[in-house]
């Protein structure tokens, strides 16, 4: 008998601060066999499984996802679906932490939508970024949940494999797993979080320990995201098991052992004001200083079109630096009218987000890049000392191929500005030192001071003075064993 199981999803982060709407073209959407070949899903292969490919989006975090967008994936996912009928078997690949303007419980939305076209017996399993939020109603319709354990993320494909395999165990042994899960009121920021430092580093090591625990498939620890003003923004823990006595204890210990390190989360390169870490990077001799222009950092939810440090630099008159990059449809677009070699004066900055402010420089054209079509684009400019890297769309200049394409060698200049939290797997190792700036913008790390109308309190760092005992709630599908 071969086993039918259908796959897809939605894969996005959003800053409910961010005025910048999500709308269709912000997103890589995968179908049918583009899917299947997809390096994202191309590990899908057993022996008796037939994979049946619905449509998978995926985008940069950013701002909310429009309603309009929403809706468009969703109806067609769920069109998709209902022809893939009959199933034995569902495999959702989330990011969970999409908010889409009305709806407070986005994924909980999309995947209540699912159950309902599939039904009650078939099995759904569900991968998730560490920095997802999780609510009941999103555990209540699933029986296997995963999520990274690695911040950077570096183990993506090994967690989606983890829920897959579990998803195609339950199916061809018949054994019917379950999901508890226990929130933890503690909401850090990626950045103090990272799984290359501690105490995040130990938390996430004792996970594997977990799995191995009679009864137990599969222990998370999610630290949520922050930057979503929702009362569903939280940690948790959340573990897939086959006995609920064994999921109840495994879940409240990882739920107190990241309540009982809360405060000893911390930044892992040397952070603080911009201005204290331009002084620290004009008295070091090493190079490339990386610096990290946190709060507008797009793989976070920023929006990545701000020009602060941009506009530090300048005042100070700092050589030898790299920006790499900043958003800018109009400065790009006016760089490909002059031409490579052409002088031109530019305004930079706050081409998406009026509440920043804009730098107008004078600027030599370098290279300019076409990309496959216009919002591709991207034009390298010479003003001072520095040397800026424009895009026309959202994007992160994380990997060494990013900066080569265009000329550039990250690693030989004195100052290398990135807008990033933690720096990337290929930028991390290259840095002489790496140095975080506080910097403002829709991921503001100053997380203590952030508005919070919306989420659940007493929160910490929210608020920091209360008491906690983890309670574990089950899926409503968990099996009554
Ligand atoms: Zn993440």
């Amino acid at each position: 008998m071969t086993l039918r199981i259908a796959v897809g999803g939605i894969h996005t982060e959003c800053s409910t601060s961010s005025p910048v709407l999500m709308q269709p073209e912000d997103f890589r959407v995968l179908r049918g066999a583009g899917l299947l070949g997809h390096e994202y899903f191309n590990f899908l292969d057993a022996e008796g499984v037939k994979h049946l490919p619905l449509l998978h989006a995926r985008a940069v975090p950013g701002g909310p996802v429009s309603r309009a967008t929403y809706e468009g994936f969703k109806a067609e996912f769920l069109d998709l679906l209902q022809a893939s009928l009959p199933l034995d078997g569902l495999y959702l690949a989330m990011h969970g932490a999409m908010t889409v303007e009305g709806l407070d419980d986005a994924e909980g939305d999309w995947i209540s939508a699912a159950r309902a076209v599939v039904g009650a017996d078939v099995p759904v399993a569900a991968s998730y970024d560490l920095h997802g939020n999780v609510t009941q109603k999103i555990i209540d319709q699933l029986d296997i949940f995963v999520g990274y354990r690695t911040a950077p993320h570096i183990d993506v494909r090994e967690t989606m494999v983890r829920a897959w395999s579990m998803l195609v165990r339950a199916l061809k042994t018949g054994e019917k797993p379950g999901v508890a899960w226990a929130p933890v009121p503690v909401l850090l920021p990626g950045e103090r979080t990272s799984t290359e430092d501690e105490p995040a580093k130990s938390l996430y090591l004792k996970l594997p320990e977990h799995d191995t625990f009679p009864g137990i498939w599969d222990a998370n620890l999610m630290v949520g995201y922050v930057w979503a003003d929702q009362p569903r923004a939280t940690a948790c823990a959340v573990v897939t098991a086959v006995d609920k006595a064994a999921a109840e204890q495994v879940a409240a210990a990882i739920a107190q052992s990241y309540w009982d390190a809360r405060a000893d989360f911390q930044f892992g390169p040397v952070t603080g004001p911009l201005a204290e870490m331009l002084d620290i990077a004009e008295a070091t001799g090493t190079r490339p200083i990386i610096l990290a222009d946190s709060g507008d950092n797009p793989t976070g939810g920023g929006v990545g079109d701000r020009a602060d440090v941009l506009a530090a630099l300048i005042a100070r008159d700092f050589r030898d630096v790299l920006i790499a990059g900043i958003t800018d449809k109009p400065a790009v677009e006016a760089c490909f009218a002059a031409g490579e070699g052409a002088s031109l004066s530019l305004k930079v900055g706050a081409s998406l987000d009026p509440a920043s402010a804009s730098v107008a420089i004078e600027a030599k054209v370098v290279r300019l890049d076409a990309g496959h079509d216009l919002a591709e684009r991207q034009a390298v400019v010479q003003t001072g000392g520095i040397t800026l890297v424009l895009a026309a769309r959202r994007r992160p200049y994380h990997n060494i191929a990013d900066f080569t394409r265009l000329g550039l060698d990250p690693a030989t200049v004195r100052l290398l500005v990135v807008k990033s939290g933690y720096l990337s797997p290929e930028l991390a190792p290259i840095s002489n030192p790496n140095l975080m700036a506080l910097t403002d913008g829709v991921i503001n790390q100053d997380i203590e001071n952030l508005p919070s109308h919306r989420r659940h309190q007493p929160s910490y760092p929210f608020v920091k003075d209360f008491g906690y005992t983890p309670s574990v709630q089950f899926s409503a599908r968990f099996p009554s064993k």
